[in-house]
């Protein structure tokens, strides 16, 4: 059986949760937490780095940051995981859906620009499998009607956009170190706060809507109430794992990398006969071997290659559903036209991408592609 992912262990992980241990503090912010806040400050020039939870809660902090509420209009992908469209409906926002490309699954330029209104309050884009969106036509739309733009870079930890880190372009990025990401701690996640105006905000919400950061900082003498917050700390045990992971981040995107290009080259000639198209990393985009995907020509295919993979042991999955097709933007939200994303839920199926993947297990996977289309390698 080859399984679809299998988080990586440097390890490292458990001589580092010990020192934790022995250190007698485990709650957050920490001596880990701050070797991988600064860590990843340093390497990517982020102005401030949050861990959080998990990506859905610093989407969350970005969506209060912004102070959204009842009646405002936020423009999320379509083609996207729940998380981007409900930290903000969870604040009471209208949820407009903008399209895809239609040459890749990251959101449309025109289409944000057409949804924008009065109302609109932010701007959300998914980096989808790492590549970078349309940073240049997207930051310029931002800068025209003064809406504030938030990265979900969730699976785009070392990706690029013309050579400059994704997650320093929004005012706010938002990152997740879940176990089906590159970087891992179980579940767990980072805001960066690019814009200084929301720094101080932002530590206060993390800690339950307390100035206690400021307070440990000696800069008040008591800390207290002060806003509205939750509890978006991640544990130091967390943090202790994820500085396991982040030490040997080189080999895992050499890796990751390398594994990705070889699907690559050795499934090109299926697209060249005209049987599937494979991932294509958008002009500009860099590749941080996140996800590797292919294009069936119709759902049913798609389908069909799953069960037979799934039948040779390999287990390769589709992705997002549409979100203007589920149950909750329907009832709630009404109707959105997004034929590019409703065509990528439809056609898109994921290889099994893991840094033990060996080359052995990949020709196993390559091979039965090559069956299930009746191609000769
Ligand atoms: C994984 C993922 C999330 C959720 O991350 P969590 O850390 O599990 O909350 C959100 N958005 C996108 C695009 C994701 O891929």
């Amino acid at each position: 059986m080859i399984p679809f992912n299998k988080p990586y262990r440097s390890g490292n992980e458990l001589q580092y949760i010990a020192a934790a241990i022995d250190n007698r503090k485990l709650s957050g912010d920490g001596d880990y937490a701050h070797k991988c806040q600064d860590y990843l400050q340093q390497r990517y020039g982020f102005q401030k780095v949050l861990l959080t939870t998990s990506c859905t809660h610093a989407l969350e902090m970005a969506a209060i940051l912004l102070n959204i509420q009842h009646g405002d209009e936020v423009i999320v992908p379509d083609f996207s995981f729940v998380s981007t469209a409900n930290a903000f409906a969870l604040r009471g926002a209208t949820i407009r859906l903008a399209d895809s490309s239609r040459t890749n699954p990251n959101v449309c330029p025109e289409s944000i620009e057409s949804l924008i209104t009065a109302n609109t309050k932010a701007i959300v884009l998914v980096h989808y499998a790492g590549f970078a969106c349309d940073m240049d036509a997207i930051l310029q739309i931002s800068k025209l009607y003064e809406i504030p733009v938030i990265e979900d870079a969730a699976q785009a930890i070392d990706g690029y956009y013309k050579n400059k880190p994704l997650g320093s372009f929004g005012d706010f990025a938002t990152f997740s170190f879940h176990d089906t990401k590159n970087i891992s701690c179980g579940e767990g996640g980072m805001l960066v706060v690019n814009n200084e105006k929301y720094i101080k905000r932002a530590e206060i919400i993390r800690e339950k809507g307390t100035n206690r950061a400021a307070f440990f900082k000696g800069e008040v003498d008591k800390y207290t109430w002060v806003d509205i917050g939750s509890s978006y700390v991640l544990s130091e045990i967390n943090a202790a794992f994820l500085w396991a992971q982040l030490e040997n981040i080189d080999v895992i995107q050499t890796t990751r990398k390398a594994i990705w290009q070889r699907y690559y080259d050795a499934l090109l000639p299926l697209e060249k006969a005209g049987k599937i198209k494979v991932a294509n990393v958008p002009e500009q985009a860099s590749n941080n071997g996140h996800l590797f995907y292919l294009l069936c020509k119709e759902e049913h295919e798609r389908d069909a290659l799953i069960q037979f993979l799934r039948d040779e042991g390999i287990y390769a999955v589709f992705h997002y559903l549409s979100l203007n097709k589920s149950a909750y933007y329907i009832q709630h939200h009404g109707q959105a036209h997004c034929p590019n994303s409703v065509r990528y839920a439809d056609t898109i199926i994921r290889l099994p991408l893991f840094v033990e993947l060996t080359e052995e297990m990949q020709d196993v996977i390559i091979n039965a592609i090559f069956r299930f289309y009746k191609v000769e390698k």
